[in-house]
């Protein structure tokens, strides 16, 4: 059958049912570990926060307005969020909206939105984070003098709806309004603050993309110093002014972080964001974490002394993690592998131990019934990707690789990748593709062994340099082994 290019025109307009219905967006965004974070149906290009908090109660009010472009034609979309919502306005028009399941909120548009078309998404909301439990646990860390937004990767459902998931990244600007004489710190650069009526208002802006898991909020009695890195960039740390014992120790290794991220430029290339630093609230937690140019410490990385490895690991991660991002969690390896093993080159670079021989350690203390072996970090699982195998043996084939192709390219392969994957997102089998092409060898074997078998590797990282070092005898602890080791509770398994 021929139909005359007019008399199709006219049928479709007379019969709207022959195009495609607009349709819900998916509630999750496609992750195999956690199938309901993020969503389908539309991406972020930016955040923006307006909060008040008040620290004696904990109550947080917001406004955010997301800047939001459709990727299908959407009837509804859901964004993450555990907070009470009580306005949702879509192009300014009021949306209807439920909470669902754990962390849902489901928006419904008055009118629907077409695929590829910008909409703006205003949220009113308020409540008390750190009473709010999903899943078992607060990521919402109350202090004595305010709260912290800190978790991997669960932070962003206490204190503002996203699309949360690292694949969507987006700027920030986060403003926020607190009891003249407490501090507000978040990411980036501190455009302005001003007081009145006895409140403060921050503001902060971070302006290349940053991923929801990445983007933090601590509120609380700060002390707040500033420098210019070598580099000319601006560094803010902020030590909670309760800190104890802790206090000396912890400035002892924050304040280094313009050095620190220095050295870094030395080895991954040029820092890739507009500021740097990192906080110290007062908070019974152990972990750290990577928080997008404002890392987030606690007190009890620095019981044990100054520790300027952590700081290394952090600052590893702006590169590796933060400005490259994986595309999903399984991909976990890019961003734990790399911290890891730039503490073990701050080891080679303090004489405190080679990467080579904290990796003939690992191999030689972890027997082949260890169940670390059975860990892959390539693919890890949830209840694993956290696990010290996604490190000390992620960096292990860091390590491993080293030595199939020499330090000239290897060091060229750190290099690259976060010059090519550059404020985006990338996976392992993309580090692979790039290792490939730059050495000019087949590495799946390499890869297949040390990130996807569960089971100790047969021949250790020394054997691939020199098949005739490998049967050595008994290894000596390297002296930076047991300050690494300590950084192991660094990452999301302190929820209580
Ligand atoms: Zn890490």
């Amino acid at each position: 059958m021929i139909i005359p290019a007019v008399s199709a025109a006219l049928l479709l307009l007379a019969n709207p049912a022959s195009a495609a219905a607009p349709t819900p967006g998916d509630p999750g965004i496609g992750d195999p570990y956690y199938p309901t974070y993020g969503n389908g149906g539309y991406t972020v290009s930016h955040y923006d926060l307006r909060l008040k908090y008040q620290p004696s109660t904990d109550e947080l009010q917001g406004t955010a307005t997301l800047l939001t472009t459709a990727t299908q034609d959407l009837s509804r979309f859901n964004l993450d969020f555990a907070l009470d919502v009580s306005e949702v306005l879509v192009n300014g028009h009021p949306a209807r909206f439920s909470a669902t399941g754990e962390q849902e909120l489901e928006i419904t548009p008055a009118t629907p939105l077409a695929k590829g078309s910008n909409a703006t998404v205003v949220v009113r909301y308020s409540g008390v984070p750190s009473k709010v439990s999903r899943y078992g646990f607060t990521a919402w860390l109350r202090t004595p003098d305010g709260g912290v937004a800190a978790g991997e990767p669960e932070s962003a459902w206490w204190w503002f709806p996203s699309n949360d998931h690292p694949s969507d990244k987006a700027t920030f600007d986060v403003s926020v309004l607190v009891p003249e004489g407490t501090q507000a710190i978040s990411n980036g650069v501190l455009t302005s603050s001003s007081s009145q009526l006895g409140w403060t208002r921050y503001n902060w802006r971070e302006n290349k993309p940053q991923a929801t898991y990445l983007a933090t909020l601590a509120i609380g009695r700060f002390d707040v110093t500033t420098q210019t890195s070598s580099g000319g960039l601006p560094v803010i740390n902020a030590y909670s002014r309760d800190l104890g014992d802790n206090d000396g120790s912890a400035r002892a290794s924050v304040e280094r972080t313009g050095e620190l991220a220095d050295w870094l430029s030395g080895v991954f290339g040029p820092y890739p964001f507009s500021a740097l630093g990192g906080y110290v609230p007062n908070v019974n937690t152990h972990f750290a974490l990577e928080t997008q140019t404002r890392v987030f410490y606690s007190p009890a990385q620095f019981a044990g002394g100054a520790n300027p490895s952590v700081v290394v690991h952090e600052l590893a991660h702006q590169w590796y993690g933060d400005s490259v991002s994986l595309k999903r969690w399984s991909d976990i390896w890019l961003n734990e592998g790399f911290a890891r093993y730039a503490q073990w080159l701050w080891s080679e670079h303090e004489g405190e131990g080679t990467a080579q021989e904290l990796a003939d350690y690992l191999y030689a203390t972890h027997p082949a019934d260890d169940p670390f072996w059975t860990v892959k970090p390539g693919d890890p699982g949830p209840a694993n990707q956290f696990h010290p195998a996604v490190y000390d043996r992620g960096a292990a084939a860091i390590q491993a690789l080293r030595n199939a192709v020499g330090d000239d390219r290897f060091f060229q392969i750190l290099r690259a990748w976060p010059a090519e994957h550059r404020y985006g997102n990338a996976t392992v089998a993309d580090f692979q593709a790039l290792a490939e092409r730059i050495s000019g060898k087949k590495l799946g074997d390499l890869f297949q062994t040390w990130l996807y078998t569960a089971a100790k590797p047969a021949a250790s990282t020394a054997a691939l340099a020199k098949p005739a070092a490998a049967a050595k005898g008994s290894v000596k602890e390297p002296r930076s082994w047991k300050q690494i080791e300590a950084t192991n509770d660094i990452h999301g398994q302190d929820r209580n």
